[in-house]
């Protein structure tokens, strides 16, 4: 058995230090330069639709676009989780072209495996003094999302408190959704994170700076690892 013991040990050397192959986060930066009209289903099969995407909302003060807004804080995280060793797959790096809908964005993650797939949003309120962080998760719908339910709601929990903290916004808690199909879609752990309300003066300001962009990248950053059982030491 030697021969064979020299070749398992061999393998051992070759793999790397973890044993497993690199974890990938899926970053998907919300909407795009251009809303989409057209309509999708909001699950497999579904006969219900929904327009592929409304447009996201725009700073009260900054004037900044959602979609430009979302994707500075994704080109701030990517770096960090490269740094931790992770796999970063982004649904896209541009603020230019019409949003592809929320059903290409799921199949980008379940192709690419994604352990999270991280959705990058800020919102919008009628009501200018509504303010705060909330991270919203798949509701579970048999055929739909049973699969990614439970490890969704986990990094819903681990992720929000982590950018509570990062932001120091107020926090507004986890929300279930059945109705996103970015979710229903999805075959892999997803969440949206909706960082604050860029409908309210104080946090339009702080979010439209690369300070808060760079504590918003931080804290999704260590939640991301912290929800992959990896050390946040990357995050700084
Ligand atoms: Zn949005």
């Amino acid at each position: 058995m030697r021969s064979l013991c020299a070749v398992l040990a061999a393998i051992v050397l070759v793999a790397p230090a973890n044993g497993a192959k690199s974890p990938v986060v899926v970053l998907d930066p919300g909407h795009d330069l251009r809303a989409n009209s057209a309509t999708e289903p909001i699950g497999p099969g579904s006969p219900v639709r929904k327009i592929k995407d409304g447009g996201g909302t725009r700073g009260v003060v900054s004037g900044l676009s959602e979609a430009e807004l979302n994707l500075r804080v994704a080109l701030r995280l990517r770096p960090l989780l490269e740094a931790a060793g992770v796999r970063v797959v982004m649904t896209r790096t541009k603020t230019s072209g019409t949003s592809i809908g929320n059903v290409a964005r799921a199949r980008i993650a379940n192709e690419a495996g994604a352990g999270p797939f991280l959705r990058i949003h800020a919102d919008g309120s009628t009501d200018p003094s509504a303010r705060g962080t909330h991270t919203l998760y798949p509701a579970l719908r048999r055929g739909w999302t049973d699969d990614v339910h439970v490890a969704s709601k986990r990094a819903a929990m681990i992720v929000q408190a982590e950018l509570v903290h990062a932001l120091a916004f107020p926090d507004r808690g986890l929300q279930e959704r059945a109705d996103f199909t970015g979710f229903n879609w999805a075959d892999v752990p997803v969440i949206l994170v909706e960082m604050g309300f860029m409908t309210n003066p104080t946090e339009d300001r702080q979010l439209a700076t690369p300070r808060h962009q760079q504590r918003a990248a931080i804290g999704l950053c260590r939640g991301a690892l912290r929800f992959l059982g990896r050390s946040v030491v990357a995050c700084g």
